[in-house]
């Protein structure tokens, strides 16, 4: 059975794959001639990954998924939340500052260190959240993973994405997500955790 999964990221591809070999084949948006970018411009995880898969269901008729990952920082409130990717620009925006790009990681991390260091002596506890929505025939199911860590002081490791480089995992307290080689991070991931949970739903229930 295919599955379409709304990404054009070859690392989310990779482990998506490895958890779903056997179940169904994965198709990417690009393989059905499908190049838009899809929205999310929703405030929550569960709204973003509904809203995206979605739209794939409207441009290509099938069973369909899409994720969605947020950084919850206790110390400010559970921000970033579902504007992870885009962190520098709220706080830019908010504070009159000049505009980074949307996804530039290394602003989102100088911002989230930045805006953590206004809070001395608050604990730095965090975790990563993902929401996966399925369109499966008539059913729309929604799956969760989280990854409980903790923002360290500074970067370290050259691995990953993201937010890899200063988060540090309960399971893994000696060193970041960057530092961990990529099957070790899968295996504990929020991503993971959710398309794992797809996956079992799937061998369940799929109609083979
Ligand atoms: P997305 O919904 O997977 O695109 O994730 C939104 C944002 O969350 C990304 O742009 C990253 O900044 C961050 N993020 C998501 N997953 C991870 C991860 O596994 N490690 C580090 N950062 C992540």
């Amino acid at each position: 059975m295919n599955l379409v999964f709304a990404t054009a990221n070859k690392g989310k591809l990779r482990e998506a794959g490895e958890i779903l070999d056997g179940i169904v084949k994965l198709v990417t948006p690009p393989e059905l001639g499908i190049f838009e970018e899809l929205p999310e411009t929703a405030m929550t995880l569960e709204e973003n990954s509904l809203q995206k898969a979605e739209r794939l269901r409207t441009l290509c008729g099938l069973d369909c998924f899409a994720d969605d990952t947020g950084l919850e920082v206790d110390a400010l409130g559970g921000a970033p939340g579902a504007h992870a990717a885009r962190y520098a620009c709220d706080v830019a925006l908010r504070d009159g500052l000049p505009m980074p790009a949307d996804h530039d990681f290394e602003a989102n991390i100088d911002t989230l260190l930045n805006e953590l260091g206004k809070h001395p002596g608050a604990p730095r506890t965090a975790r990563f959240r993902s929401v996966v929505t399925l369109l499966y025939g008539q059913r729309t199911l929604q799956f969760e993973g989280i990854l409980e860590g903790r923002i360290a002081f500074g970067r370290s490791g050259g691995g990953g994405f993201g937010y890899d480089p200063v988060f540090i995992a309960d399971e893994y307290p000696g060193c970041s997500l960057a530092e961990l080689p990529e099957e070790v991070k899968n295996a504990i991931s929020h991503r993971g955790k959710a398309l794992r949970a797809m996956a079992r739903w799937l061998k369940n229930n799929s109609r083979l």
